[in-house]
């Protein structure tokens, strides 16, 4: 867990961090409702580490997502990146969903977020967000967010 400055809020934190290890990012805004995938990147692997996310899982190791053996493994949202961003960006997201790429960027990116799931499990996820908002966001405990009540 990053250490917070006073008033700063949990993605400023972790841009600060990611930026003493290199991370360059923009500051254009950009509405997270209709945002693609494709316009948000990863960090870099090692810059990743850095930030905390754990090494890969070795093969044989016990999948946190089917309980079962994997041989190979993928990192993962763990709640849906865009619900996830939603519900954690505070202040950094406006009605109508405008927010500066570089949160949208980090938070895409929080070791908070991400797990490692064998390949047969991240086979089966995708981006797709039901029109209700109704996925459950196993990555943030005891929260249910729906998209709409948040940036809608
Ligand atoms: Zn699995």
């Amino acid at each position: 867990m990053p250490s917070h400055k006073k008033g700063e809020t949990h993605s400023k934190t972790l841009v600060r961090k990611a930026r003493s290890h290199g991370a360059r990012f923009r500051s254009n805004l950009v509405n997270l409702n209709t945002l693609e995938r494709k316009k948000v990147s990863w960090l870099s692997k090692s810059i990743l580490y850095k930030m905390g996310v754990p090494a890969k899982p070795k093969w044989g190791s016990i999948c946190p997502s089917c309980g079962k053996k994997g041989d190979s493994f993928e990192l993962d949202h763990m709640g849906p990146w865009r619900q996830y961003i939603a519900a954690v960006a505070g202040p950094h997201i406006s009605k109508g969903g405008i927010i500066k790429i570089r949160h949208v960027r980090m938070l895409y990116n929080d070791p908070h977020n991400l797990w490692w799931i064998c390949k047969k499990c991240n086979g089966k996820k995708s981006d797709f967000i039901s029109e209700d908002g109704s996925v459950p966001m196993s990555g943030v405990k005891g929260r249910n967010v729906k998209l709409k009540s948040i940036i809608g």
